[in-house]
Parts: C-alpha cells; structure tokens; sequence
C-alpha cells in the first residue's frame, strides 16, 4: 500500500466473498463515482444514482459501453480496464454478464462512509468475475487488501482497534476467537480505553493547571489525588495486561510441544488427547523421530500437539535433528507438556529434561498410571522451578485421566481468570506492547509525583501513557502501521 492509498479520489471495486460455487457473490464498488460507474453496469428499472439510500434492486450486470462515466475518468482507469479485460476478458458493449440485485448506500451511511454499490451475482468462478472486470472497465479501480475497512476507518466510522477486529473476526476458527472479535469491533475494548484516556487527560489538565498557577495554588507539586488516578488507571491497565496471554492464545492458538525422554509414552499420549492413531508408537526408544503435528480445540483455544523426539543429549546425529527441533518448538511456545513414567523412579534423563524446560509454564503428565506409581507429584514438581506447572496422573494405554489433563491445559492457559475478562480483553500484541509502554509511563508519572518532582515532569509522562493507549485506538499512529495492520486483511475487505 503506497501513501496514494490515503486519499480516495477513486473507487474502489472487489469481489468479497470468497471463490468457489456457491449460491451467492457480491461484488462491492465505494467511492465519490461509485453510483455513476454501477449506472453503466447495472441495467433495472432504476439506476443506482437515483436510487434512495438502502434500497435493494434487481436488474441486469452488463458491459459497458462506450457513453463515458458522468465524472472524469479517474487516473488508471485504463489501466485497470486493461486488467479487468485481461482478468475476464471484455465483453460486447451492453452484454448481459448475470442477473443481480444491486444495494445502494450513500455517503455517509455506508461500511466505508462513501458511496457504496453492491451486486449480488451467482456464486461460481465467472459471475462475481466478469462483473468485477466490468466494473473495473467502467472505471473503478480493484481495490486493495483491506482497502475497504481502511477507508471505514480513516473516516472514522471504526476506530483502529475495532478495524482491527474486523480481520480478527475473519480469521477466527473458534467460537471464543469469534466472540473475543466481535466484542472487540462493538468497541468493548475501545470504549474501556476511552474511559482510562478521560481519566488521565483530566489528570494532565489538573497538573498542567497547577504549573501554569503554581503561585495561586501554593506549589508546583501534584497533589495526591492525582497521583491516586494515574496509580488507579495503571492498575486497570495492568489488569487488562494480565488477560492478554489468554486472548492472545485464543485469537492466534498456540503450538504445545510434547517431551520427555525416550519411551515414557509421549506418542501413545499424544494419540490419547488427538483421538486417533497418529504417531508411530514403537518400543524401541528413541524412535520418534520427526515432529508429529495434530490441532484440537481446549476450552476455545486452538492447541497444536507436536509430539517431539525425546528431549536428550544423543550422539545418533539422527536423533540429535529431532532433539534440535524439540528445542526449536519449545522456544516458540507458551507451555509444554513433559510426559514422565510415573511407574518407573525418576532418572537422570527425566532431570536433563527438566533442565531444559527450566522457567518454562509446564504441564506434566505423570504417566503409566495404570502399572501403579514410583514417582511422588511433589518429586517432579521439584525438579521444575519458576514459572507455572501442572501435574495430572494419566495412562495412555488405559486413557485414564485423559480429561483431567485436558482441564489442567485449560488452566495453564489462563483459562479461569482470563476466559472471566473476556469482553473487553485483547489479544492483539500490537495492543499489549502500546499498553505495556503506557503502564511504564505511568509508573514513571506516579514515581516522579510522590518524590514531589516539578509537575511538567509528570505531566510529560501522562501524556506519553496518553499517546501509547491512543495507539490502540488509532488516535495517534503513523502510516507505515496502517499499513502493517491492513495488509493483513483480504481483499473485498
Ligand atoms: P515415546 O517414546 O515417549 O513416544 O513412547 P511411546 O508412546 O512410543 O510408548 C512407549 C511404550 O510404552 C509403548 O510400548 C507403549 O505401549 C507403552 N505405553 C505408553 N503409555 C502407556 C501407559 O499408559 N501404560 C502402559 N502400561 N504402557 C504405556
């Protein structure tokens, strides 16, 4: 996207939905010409510039012919009359190219705040295609990734988080991907934001206030009650912060690496929760050797299983790739799931492995329950230090104890105290590095007030916090991360 991409001197088209055979196609069309340029391609009773507001007609997709758009041609239009023919090949002056109802909205009361046109055709690969090319030869251009809500939100009919949940909500493949979305795009997280920026701007003009009358007021300290408010505000931030993990699971999934040294039944376990016969599982150890991927859905998170070689220093330069890959995955992943023998005493190789895992959230399957138990839950649990851990007693052959370990993965993923929050909560790492960067401002801001520094100190850090959580909502962001925000969406979007 170029920095043309910022200003709407043209119209846009783009098929919206996606391609296949399917019973319907809309193809959108929004811009200052868009109710002339649909007049040369929709053929019905009414032409769409003089059609009311939201109203739906049905008629005739055509070819265009030669009379020439009532506005200038916009610049490029030849071009993408070349592309729309080259996409579908032109047609006849005045040809029939489908049956369609046209919907017309006008500005502002649109997705996009302009004029917007769009055409129900037959689902298929040539309708919504041929219409598209004829629009484009009317003199539309084909509009961009996310070029629609771009425009929604740079006229400000959505703010940037909520244009942000528009993408979330397509690429969300789990119910609470989908509900975490769309409160988002009800501006749940926006309003809340909303509500802390008040707060803080009051703050500011408080001790702004304070600076410009120090002598009326006595001082140019800030006085403890603003102090309280930013502390307050920060606090709020921070409990929004504290969800972030949890909606950040739910919104992208996360990747759970299984490990554990060599024929502790990782596979066997890893087929236990998958359902299915995936893993080869063999009794020779060490005989897993390539990763092993399977997704399963866990209280609304998307969870990738890899079942992994067994974590463990091996000369087998075979075995040592796989051991490599395990180390790889467990990077990149929030949790692990260590599966130990509990019917077997802990031996060196389990405590190499925990090594590994050191600070590292862990949930541990203490495993081959059913041949009884030689390992206490609190010996492992000693071997791991730090971050949160799990232990849950199961047995793959008997699939024992199989629920309970989907429970504690639940739980290791935030599942109670963030599923709670979800309404205004954010997954979005954009969000929690601008609020992460607005709390330590704000830790800065109370720090400098209670050691009575001067009030323009404070000051600058408040609306440093101010500008950080204006981030978020997109009251303060520069081109390069719109960009970065809208080439994720697809195209008709
Ligand atoms: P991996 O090397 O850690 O992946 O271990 P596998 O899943 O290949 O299992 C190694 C051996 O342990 C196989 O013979 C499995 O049948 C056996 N095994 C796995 N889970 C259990 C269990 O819960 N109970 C018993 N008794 N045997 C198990």
């Amino acid at each position: 996207m170029s920095a043309s991409a910022l200003t709407f001197d043209d119209t846009i088209a783009a098929i919206a939905t996606a391609p296949g055979e399917a019973g319907l196609a809309v193809v959108r069309l929004s811009g200052a010409a868009a109710l002339e340029i649909a007049d040369r391609v929709f053929a019905g009773s009414v032409r769409p510039s003089e059609a009311a507001s939201h109203t739906l007609h049905h008629g005739w997709a055509v070819w265009p012919g030669e009379r020439p758009v009532a506005l200038a041609a916009p610049q490029g239009a030849r071009i993408d009359a070349a592309a729309g023919a080259a996409l579908a090949g032109a047609g006849s002056a005045s040809e029939r190219l489908d049956e369609v109802v046209a919907s017309v909205f006008r500005a502002p009361r649109s997705y996009t705040r302009e004029h917007v046109v769009e055409l129900s055709c037959h689902g298929g690969e040539r309708p919504a295609v041929r219409v598209l090319a004829a629009l484009l030869a009317a003199g539309a251009r084909l509009a961009r990734p996310g070029e629609f809500t771009l425009r929604a939100f740079l006229h400000g009919r959505l703010d940037l988080a909520e244009a942000e949940a528009v993408a979330d909500l397509i690429h969300a493949s789990t119910d609470a991907a989908h509900r975490l979305a769309l409160a988002q795009l009800a501006g749940a997280l926006s309003d809340r934001l909303a509500g802390l920026r008040e707060r803080l701007t009051d703050a500011v003009v408080e001790v702004e206030a304070r600076v410009d009358f120090a002598e009326d007021v006595g001082g140019i300290e800030v006085p403890s009650h603003v102090i309280d408010a930013v502390t307050a505000v920060d606090a709020e931030l921070g409990a929004l912060l504290d969800g972030v993990a949890w909606a950040r699971a739910v919104r992208e999934g996360v990747r759970v690496p299984i490990v554990g040294r060599p024929n502790v039944g990782k596979s066997s376990l890893f087929n236990a929760l998958v359902g299915e016969e995936r893993a080869i599982v063999t009794d020779v150890p060490g005989t897993t050797r390539d990763r092993v991927s399977e997704t399963l859905e866990v209280a609304g998170v998307r969870v990738t299983l890899s079942d992994t070689a067994g974590l463990r220093d091996h000369a087998d330069p075979v075995e040592a790739i796989g051991i490599e890959r395990t180390r790889v995955a467990l990077a990149g992943s929030p949790l692990v799931l260590w599966v130990v023998d509990g019917s077997a005493p802990l031996g060196e190789a389990d405590r190499a492995v925990a090594r590994a895992l050191a600070g590292k959230p862990t949930l541990v399957a203490l495993n081959k329950s059913d041949r009884g138990s030689a390992v206490g839950e609190a010996d492992v649990l000693a071997l791991l230090e730090g971050a949160p851990k799990r232990v849950v007693r199961v047995s793959a052959l008997a699939l024992a104890g199989v629920t309970g370990l989907r429970d504690a993965l639940a739980d290791l993923l935030g599942a109670g105290e963030g599923g709670s929050r979800l309404g205004a909560a954010t997954g979005n790492p954009r969000h929690a590095e601008a609020l992460g960067r607005a709390r330590e401002a704000l830790g800065r801001a109370a720090a400098a007030g209670r050691a009575g520094m001067p009030g323009e100190i404070v000051a600058m850090e408040l609306r440093e916090a101010l500008g950080a959580i204006g981030e978020v909502t997109g009251a303060a962001v520069g081109e390069d991360i719109l960009e970065r925000i809208f080439s994720r969406f697809c195209i008709g979007k």
